[in-house]
């Protein structure tokens, strides 16, 4: 993540303004360990949160937080003969105005209802949870031999290598590539593959309401059974 605070300072000096893409990350501040981590977030002039990610909601559920909502309408307001008019201090807010969008669907329902039904605190425990099961799993990868962090945890998302003695450069890559996708052969846990200093890492995210303890043990055996095939 970055430096939230110093990115601000900078942009408060420079006149600047600050977006922050909270897409992934952003609703870990419902949570103690991730509001510290997401320090200076408050900051921001716009923050874009994705309730399809960390709320758990069906895709297509993105948002934007704006602090100064005229903004938006400066951007985005058109004016059209057949447009019907909308006085902002009304206190009614036309979404039209307000993005690209002239006919929309009404997004805002998915989110309302679920935290009226269950409560925001369901959605903070359970992130609390993939903050937890996250660093559970990055503990358990430490221990296996032949096996690197090599992106420790900030919330939920963390990346590990298999690095054998004397396989290096390509080889490595695709030794890991071959890690990644006997691992979902499996079927029991999907991972994916990102590259990091130049180098293919196998990257987990926990960040399904659906995933719990039991699930990242599964994987953890699938991980360990397909690290030991590889290097024996
Ligand atoms: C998922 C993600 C996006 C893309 O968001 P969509 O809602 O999938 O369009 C952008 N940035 C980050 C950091 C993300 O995690």
């Amino acid at each position: 993540m970055d430096d939230f605070e110093a990115l601000a300072d900078l942009c408060d000096r420079e006149d600047l303004w600050l977006h922050a893409d909270g897409a992934y990350g952003g609703f870990f501040s419902l949570t103690d360990d991730g509001r510290e981590k997401l320090s200076g977030l408050d900051r921001c002039d716009s923050i874009t949160v994705d309730p399809h990610k960390g709320l758990f909601l069906p895709y297509g559920t993105g948002a934007v937080l704006m602090r100064d909502g005229d903004a938006l309408a400066r951007a985005h307001s058109v004016e059209a003969d057949y447009i019907p008019d909308w006085e902002p201090e009304s206190g009614t807010v036309d979404f039209s105005q307000l993005g690209p969008e002239l006919s929309r669907d009404f997004r805002g329902l998915r989110v309302w209802l679920p935290l009226k039904m269950h409560g925001i605190d369901a959605f903070r425990d359970t992130l609390a949870e993939k903050l937890e099961l996250a660093n559970q799993v990055a503990d358990c990868l430490r221990n296996i031999d032949d096996v690197k962090l090599v992106a420790e945890p900030q919330l939920s998302i963390l990346a590990f290598r298999v690095e054998p003695e004397g396989i290096e450069g390509e080889d490595l890559d695709e030794l890991n590539q071959r890690v990644l996708e006997e691992i979902n052969a499996r079927n029991r846990i999907y991972l994916s593959g990102t590259t990091l200093n130049g180098r293919f890492a196998i990257r987990i995210c926990v960040l399904s309401f659906r995933t719990h303890r039991e699930h990242l043990a599964d994987g953890l055996e699938d991980i360990e059974a397909v690290v030991s095939e590889v290097t024996e």
